[in-house]
């Protein structure tokens, strides 16, 4: 069960409040729904919300001064998981962009909600019924492919070791929400999710960064802030060998260390 969601304090709220919406949903609204391509941040003033699995299994539940949203809030992958309203809800709505400029500016609101949406996706990392399904023996290699593509991008996925019925390439790829995609490249699923886009047949940028680990997400960083058109290319996962890490150690600036979710979420949030 992942864990319940800290309290931003009412300085914060105030903050928020002022970026986003006010607004107020009654017992049984759905505020997102698996499958949905993006939603906004949702901090609560008054009420309960339950998030419930594809299945409508419960997996927590968040009250007054908690939050919504997990990972792919920053990132941009499609929604996991249902948020319905179980007490009468006032709450506020912050869109991602306007979050994500929030976060810049405010440090200590920065570390809880991201410390939070990174501990969310490892919970839903570990529930079974929760992300993509995905459907082919352990003897085709393009499932073996796919499983290590969502792997290293640390998707909560599940797998079966069997062939998939109907006729189409391997694997069958079953998206949140209910999707289905036969033999998908990992391109073309990355894209499906939200991870990354089409690139047109020429696009011209002033830097091209070839490799979204730790040294490209900085260069592509550095890059934009000097005002230059950034675009980085990456061919399995963002956040490189440290997003495979369970824990990286001796990063500068990290003396306690940092997961690798952790600081790739980061990078990832930073370089977008
Ligand atoms: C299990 C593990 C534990 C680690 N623990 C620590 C630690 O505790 N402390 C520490 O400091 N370091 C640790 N490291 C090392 C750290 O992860 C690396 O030093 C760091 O990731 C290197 O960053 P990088 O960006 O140079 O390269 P990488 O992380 O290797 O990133 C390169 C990226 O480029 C992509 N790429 C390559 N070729 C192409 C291409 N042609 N087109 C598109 N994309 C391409 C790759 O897919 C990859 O994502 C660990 C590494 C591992 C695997």
């Amino acid at each position: 069960m992942p864990p319940a969601s800290p309290a931003l304090s009412a300085s914060q709220l105030a903050r928020l409040g002022a970026l986003g919406e006010e607004q107020t949903a009654r017992v049984g609204d759905v505020l997102y729904h698996v499958g949905d391509q993006s939603y906004p941040f949702i901090a609560i003033h008054e009420g309960e919300v339950a998030i419930v699995d594809v299945a409508g299994h419960e997996i927590v539940r968040h009250g007054p001064s908690g939050f919504l949203g997990e990972l792919n809030l920053l990132t941009g992958q499609t929604v996991f998981v249902t948020a319905v309203v179980t007490k009468p809800l006032r709450y506020v709505a912050v869109e991602r962009e306007m979050l994500r400029a929030l976060l810049f500016e405010d440090g200590p609101l920065s570390e809880l909600v991201l410390a939070t949406l990174v501990e969310r996706r490892e919970a839903l990392e570990r529930l079974d019924g929760v992300g993509l399904e995905i459907v082919g023996p352990h003897s085709s290699e393009a499932t073996m492919r796919m499983l290590e593509f969502v792997r290293s991008n640390r998707l909560p996925y599940s797998w079966q070791d069997a062939l998939p019925t109907g006729t189409g390439g391997l694997p069958l790829v079953r998206l949140p929400g209910g999707a289905e995609l036969r033999g998908p490249s990992t391109g073309q699923l990355s894209r499906t999710l939200g991870i990354g886009r089409e690139l047109a047949t020429r696009e011209e940028v002033d830097l091209l960064v070839v490799g979204g680990g730790p040294a490209g997400l900085g260069a592509a960083v550095y890059g934009a802030s000097e005002g230059l058109d950034t675009l980085v290319v990456e061919s399995t996962a963002l956040g490189g060998q440290a997003g495979s890490s369970r824990r990286i150690e001796n990063y500068l600036a990290f003396p306690a260390g940092i997961t690798g979710n952790g600081l790739t979420g980061r990078a990832v949030t930073q370089a977008r």
